[in-house]
Order: C-alpha cells, then sequence, then structure tokens
C-alpha cells in the first residue's frame, strides 16, 4: 500500500508558518502586498482569484484585486502594470490567465516588473530557474517539489520522469528536479515508448490534463507518483492524470486528485509575495 501524499496537511502547515512570518514581518514594517489582476468574466478564473484573495487573508498579506472589463486592450492592461510596478507598497503582480484573445499575454507577463513576478513567467526568471539562481520558484511544480521533501523522497540522482512540456508545469518541473540533481525526461505528445519510458521512473510526475491517463503499468514498483492532472471525468467529478487505484497498487507514494498538489499552489505563491516583499526590503531569512 502506498503511501498517500496529503498536499492539505503540508499547505496547512507552511500557511501557519507563513503567518507567523508576516506577523513579524509586520512588526518590522514590512508589508507583503499581492495585486491579482483579472480581465472578463471567466467563471474558472473568478474561483482561482477568490481562493487567492483568501489565502491573503487567512496569512495576512494584504491583497489587492484589479478586476477589468472583458474588451480590455493590452495597452490597459499594460498602463496598470506599470502603475503597480511603481508603487512602492506592491511585493507582487500577477495577471490571471487566460486573457481574453486580444490581449497580447506574452507582452502583458513580460512587463511585470521581475523583482514582483511570484509566478516566475518573465523570461529574465526563467533564465533565473535554467541557470539554478532563482530566488522565487514557479508556483505549481515548487508545491511538488515541496511535498517531495517534506514526505522525505530522495531526488539527488534519481530518475524522474515528467508527463507534459507546458510552460506552467512540465518544463519548469524539468528545471527543478534537474537542478536537484534529478537525472530528468521530459515527455510530451510526441513521445515515443511512453510507457518504456515512464516505467524507468524513480518519481513520475504526471502533467497532461487528461483524465485516466497513466495505467499502472506505466509504473515502476516503488515510484513516487505525483499527480499535477485537475480535470473532470465523464460524469463531471474532479480526476487527475492517474488511474489512481492502478498506480497506488504499484507506487511507494502518490498524491491523490483532490487534496495532493492543488493545495499546494496558491501556498507557494503566497511564498513568493512575502519572497518577493523581504528581498525588496532588505530582510534577511
Ligand atoms: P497543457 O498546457 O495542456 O500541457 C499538456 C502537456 O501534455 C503538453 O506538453 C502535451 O504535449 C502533453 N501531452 C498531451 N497528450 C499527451 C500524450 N498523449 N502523451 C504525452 N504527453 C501528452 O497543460 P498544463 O497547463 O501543463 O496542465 C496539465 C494538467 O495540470 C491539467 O490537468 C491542469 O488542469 C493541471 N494543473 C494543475 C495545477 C495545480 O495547481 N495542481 C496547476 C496547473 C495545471 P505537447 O506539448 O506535445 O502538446
Amino acid at each position: 500500500m502506498a503511501v498517500i501524499i496529503d498536499g492539505k496537511k503540508v499547505r496547512n502547515e507552511i500557511i501557519a508558518q507563513m503567518k507567523t512570518e508576516v506577523s513579524e514581518l509586520n512588526s518590522k514594517g514590512v508589508y507583503p502586498c499581492l495585486c491579482v489582476i483579472i480581465v472578463g468574466n471567466d467563471p474558472a478564473s473568478r474561483v482561482y482569484v477568490n481562493n487567492k484573495k483568501k489565502a491573503c487573508e487567512e496569512i495576512g498579506i494584504i491583497s489587492r484585486e484589479y478586476a477589468l472589463p472583458e474588451e480590455t486592450e493590452t495597452e490597459e492592461l499594460l498602463s496598470l502594470i506599470d502603475e503597480l510596478n511603481a508603487d512602492d507598497a506592491v511585493s507582487g503582480i500577477l495577471c490571471q490567465m487566460p486573457v481574453p484573445g486580444q490581449i497580447n499575454s506574452r507582452a502583458v507577463l513580460e512587463r511585470i516588473d521581475p523583482s514582483k513576478d511570484v509566478d516566475c513567467f518573465h523570461p529574465f526568471n526563467v533564465g533565473k530557474l535554467v541557470r539554478g539562481d532563482n530566488v522565487m520558484r514557479p508556483c505549481t511544480p515548487a508545491g511538488v517539489e515541496t511535498l517531495l521533501d517534506c514526505y522525505g523522497v530522495e531526488i539527488e540522482g534519481k530518475s524522474c520522469v515528467i508527463i507534459g512540456r507546458s510552460e506552467i508545469v512540465g518544463k519548469p518541473m524539468s528545471l527543478l528536479m534537474t537542478n536537484r540533481n534529478a537525472t530528468v525526461t521530459l515527455c510530451h505528445s510526441k513521445t515515443e515508448n511512453l510507457k518504456d519510458v515512464t516505467s524507468r521512473a524513480d518519481i513520475l510526475v504526471a502533467s497532461v490534463g487528461k483524465p485516466r491517463f497513466v495505467t499502472g503499468d506505466m509504473v515502476k514498483e516503488g515510484a513516487v507518483v505525483i499527480d499535477v492532472g485537475i480535470n473532470r471525468d465523464e460524469n463531471g467529478k474532479l480526476c487527475g492524470d492517474c488511474i489512481f487505484d492502478e498506480c497506488e497498487k504499484k507506487a511507494s507514494m502518490i498524491t491523490p486528485v483532490p487534496g495532493g498538489v492543488g493545495p499546494m499552489t496558491i501556498s507557494m505563491l503566497m511564498r513568493n509575495t512575502i519572497t518577493a516583499e523581504k528581498v525588496r526590503r532588505n530582510v534577511a531569512d
């Protein structure tokens, strides 16, 4: 029987630590502040933004929301970002993706001051991640790395196979694991003999976005299986990328969906917001 990695529990512990840290920072006159920009009326984006606000409240991080209408043009959004970049009270800025089609999302992500880029999507921060001298880490991959550390999973020297090469999950995940001295294989839709590749993984990260994609026979006996997927099955029920019952039989540890990686992402965003403010104010750890 695999150990079930409890993302909610780890998340709660991290949030409690950050709450204490923010109150100590406040007593020194340091106030982390996160600005979240949302454009349009996408219901899923609204839920994500509300959850980010709630997490800020829980920890004591100041949060500001900028809700812009669906028809907003790129230039308007860029001027708002310029304002927030110049605002000394702001530690972190994020623009909830996806934005409506008329907006140049790359231009938006590249306009955010890298020191306030708490999502770590700016090419400057991606470059720092490649060099391994990043201060902040992209949120979902950082959540995975934190779970592995909290459960004492050895990373160095291990074979880590990641399925999915998106800029949000797969690619930065491969960099974090490379920087931790894992031997990384990054798979995608053109990968040949996927099962042969995944069957050699000590750590298998699934970030495909397809329910029931990872079957038990793709998992090595004793592997650690991390399911990043957040999908709906044919009955509308939340599920990951892995067939949990099959993979659990082979794995030594596995994350459930929900309750695995999902709860970690926002706490890593909070961590980056605090880090951004500490770096700006020159507060030592
Ligand atoms: P994405 O941008 O759609 O990327 C999916 C990746 O899977 C692509 O690289 C794609 O390959 C690859 N892929 C698709 N079919 C494949 C196949 N048959 N074999 C091998 N690889 C295949 O998705 P994403 O944004 O990374 O998200 C992935 C999942 O994670 C989604 O379920 C999403 O909801 C979830 N997610 C969760 C969190 C969280 O907080 N837990 C955060 C972000 C995302 P190509 O590049 O070749 O197309």
